[in-house]
């Protein structure tokens, strides 16, 4: 069984460790600054036998040439699609790994929209899925475009109700204030804010989310539902057509009045 715990970096990036506990082996997921990753990996011990890459964002490749300069051994595994530092290997949508030194394998999810290369790692009921998808959002659209991010999301919703959803930010709580605009009574939203108001009060992370609580709290994913169709719809001022152009709507409603 693969273990899983947050390096915190920068205001409110988290970097993923993936160890296993029989071989001693790890990995990471988007090191975006090299320090706190040395740190935690000489603290306990450990050598780093691969660094998983979702996109070329330089808060999630920042540290990856340090690192790999320090642990020559590391596989760096990235993007085909997009520009990593001290890649050795190119992934894309279709492709498997298996991360050296954990053993797990892992499918390759091309999840273009924030970027136009952005993958990412699902396997053993977890996925990584870098700046796509966040708990109780979604991340921007930089270099890809709209409709590949609402694709990719679609995608990533239609994964197993318990997959857990290990992003790369902490913007829970900013993302349910806006999700509440756009469906104020939704219930489990409601729930899930007070759960997150309550973790964030003591200090301690709103991630890693499931699949599940992300279909029934993130506006992002539930364009197809009624409320998420009109309070999209009373912003845009007109009827959108379903899907797309509803998502389209709410990241811009999201971008230029909420944040
Ligand atoms: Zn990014």
């Amino acid at each position: 069984m693969l273990d899983v715990s947050a390096i915190p970096a920068f205001d409110d990036n988290y970097i993923w460790l993936l160890r296993s506990p029989e071989s001693g082996a790890c990995a990471v997921v988007d090191p975006g600054d090299e320090d706190p990753v040395l740190e935690r990996l000489a603290a306990e011990r450990l050598d780093l036998g691969a660094i998983l890459v979702t996109h070329k964002h330089r808060d999630h490749v920042g540290g990856v040439a340090a690192l790999k300069a320090r642990f020559p051994r590391a596989r760096v595994l990235g993007p085909a699609g997009e520009p990593i530092p001290a890649r050795d290997e190119a992934v894309q949508d279709g492709d498997e790994v298996v991360v050296p030194g954990l053993g797990v394998r892992f499918a390759i999810l091309g999840v273009p929209g924030h970027t136009e290369g952005h993958v990412a790692y699902f396997g053993e009921g977890l996925l990584f899925c870098g700046d796509t998808l966040f708990a109780a959002g979604c991340g921007r659209v930089f270099s890809g475009t709209h409709e590949q991010l609402h694709a990719s999301l679609q995608r990533l919703a239609a994964l197993p109700a318990d997959t857990v959803v290990y992003c790369a930010h902490e913007y829970t709580e900013a993302n349910l204030g806006f999700a509440k605009w756009v469906e104020p009574d939704n219930v489990e939203l409601i729930c899930r804010e007070a759960e997150v108001r309550h973790a964030r009060s003591r200090g301690e992370p709103t991630v890693p989310s499931v699949i599940a609580l992300e279909r029934a709290t993130n506006p992002f994913l539930r364009v197809a539902e009624p409320a998420v169709i009109a309070a999209a719809e009373r912003w845009a001022g007109r009827p959108l057509q379903r899907g797309a152009e509803v998502f389209r709507a709410l990241r811009r409603w999201k971008d230029r009045d909420y944040d």
